[in-house]
């Protein structure tokens, strides 16, 4: 039996992980689930899949949790640490799907506790690439991808010689607002931007897909991931969200990945890896899709991509920088204290002021530069939202 533990398994991708782990009770032992303030749904799924731990992040919601679980042999704890302790309980297979630069360090922690990472916390790749694979290496163990573009890469580059990559193209299917003017775009909700075309997913990332900075951050994902050059990396509008990415190799071939827009692919993958094992999900009928588009995406209107362009030229700790600052911007713009388009003007202006002249950061990717870029990241980006809300 396969030792599983869930960070963030009271989100999107944590209760799709749990869904496919319910339809296979005899295949997987689960360790520890881990939520951030929604304790009825961590003690239900807890309980349903006998888990031997639960831990929620907020300090405060301890004793809710503690008599959610009364008599129910399950372990509880609460705060920043008890989601690294769970994190550090002996698994085999371990999914980070904690949203934002939180899921950072409970990734690593599971990796240097001998874990395999399903990541679905693309921040941890973006801030940190680098010391994410250095700490996989280091412990011997695997980082599998979750988000659908890289899973789809993943899959594509399975058997094939890396040498012989040309380009990896990943799709976006351009959000909500695809075809808006840049002046209907100022005017953008948060209710709006919460409402994705395709993917059922959570709040945060709906809006960051909407906004193209979801697509920034993959680009600099598959960097960090497959190791290839910015100049390698492309991004194709297309909107039904049918090809999840393509890679080219030297001889002029394309290896695409086609399947419909439902996480449980990715997630089912990564949790049988290496093998395939039959998935209980619905099946691609292409005559019913009818057409698939593809397009340029728009760099003016949604400069989020081309942010994502300039970090990976800045390189060394403008990834947590970009994610940062962009936390802090996506806070801003939901509590309605920011228009949609100064999210990205926040980011620019941030990475402005910490890259333009000599970086003031250490560029060095070991745990506390990346933490002290976060903190810069998201002092600065709250500086420059005050100074865009005045
Ligand atoms: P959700 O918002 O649905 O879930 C986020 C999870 O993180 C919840 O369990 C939440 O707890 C928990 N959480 C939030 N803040 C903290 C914190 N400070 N400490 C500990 N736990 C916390 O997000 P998604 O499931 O949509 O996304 C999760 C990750 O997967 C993100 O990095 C996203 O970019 C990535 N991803 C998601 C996809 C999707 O289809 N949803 C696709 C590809 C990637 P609670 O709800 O209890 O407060
Ligand atoms: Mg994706």
């Amino acid at each position: 039996m396969k030792r599983v533990s869930i960070l963030g398994a009271t989100g999107s991708i944590g209760q799709n992980t749990i869904d496919l782990i319910r339809r296979d009770r005899t295949g997987f032992e689960v360790v520890a689930l881990t939520g951030g303030r929604n304790v009825d749904l961590l003690a239900k799924s807890a309980i349903e899949l006998g888990a031997k731990h639960a831990a929620i992040a907020e300090d405060s919601l301890y004793q809710d949790l503690k008599d959610a679980l009364a008599g129910s042999g399950i372990g509880v704890s609460a705060g920043r640490s008890a989601i690294l302790q769970a994190a550090a309980m002996p698994s085999d297979w371990v999914m980070s799907s904690i949203v934002g630069a939180a899921g950072l360090e409970p990734g690593l922690t599971a990796m240097s506790n001998g874990a395999d990472l399903a990541l679905a916390n693309k921040e941890s790749m973006v801030a940190a690439g680098r010391l994410m694979k250095a700490t996989a290496a280091e412990n011997n163990v695997q980082i599998l991808p979750i988000d659908s573009e890289h899973s789809a890469i993943f899959q594509a580059l399975m058997g094939q010689s890396r040498s012989s990559v040309e380009r990896i193209i990943i799709t976006a299917s351009g959000g909500a607002f695809k075809n808006w003017s840049k002046a209907e775009l100022a005017t953008v909700t948060p209710e709006q931007a919460m409402v994705h075309p395709n993917w059922s997913m959570g709040s945060r990332i709906t809006i960051d897909s909407a906004s193209m900075f979801n697509k920034g951050l993959e680009v600099i994902e598959t960097k960090e991931f497959f190791e290839i050059d910015a100049t390698q990396i492309e991004v194709v509008i297309h909107p039904q969200s049918i090809v999840h990415a393509l890679v080219g190799f030297h001889d002029g071939n394309l290896l695409a990945h086609v399947g419909p827009p439902d996480m449980r692919h990715a997630i089912g993958f990564a949790l049988y890896y290496p093998e395939r094992k039959p998935l209980p999900l619905n099946r691609l009928d292409l005559t019913k899709i009818g057409q698939l588009d593809f397009a340029k995406p728009d760099q003016i209107r949604f400069p989020a991509l081309k942010l994502a362009y300039d970090v990976l030229e800045l390189g060394g700790v403008a990834g947590a920088v970009y994610n940062a600052s962009k936390e802090v911007a996506l806070d801003a713009f939901m509590a309605r204290q920011i228009g949609f388009l100064n999210m990205a003007e926040v980011v620019e202006r941030t990475l402005h002021r910490l890259f333009a002249r000599a970086c003031e950061l250490n560029k060095d990717q070991n745990l506390d530069n990346i933490l002290h870029a976060d903190h810069m990241g998201r002092k600065i980006g709250r500086e420059e939202i005050q100074a865009l809300s005045a």
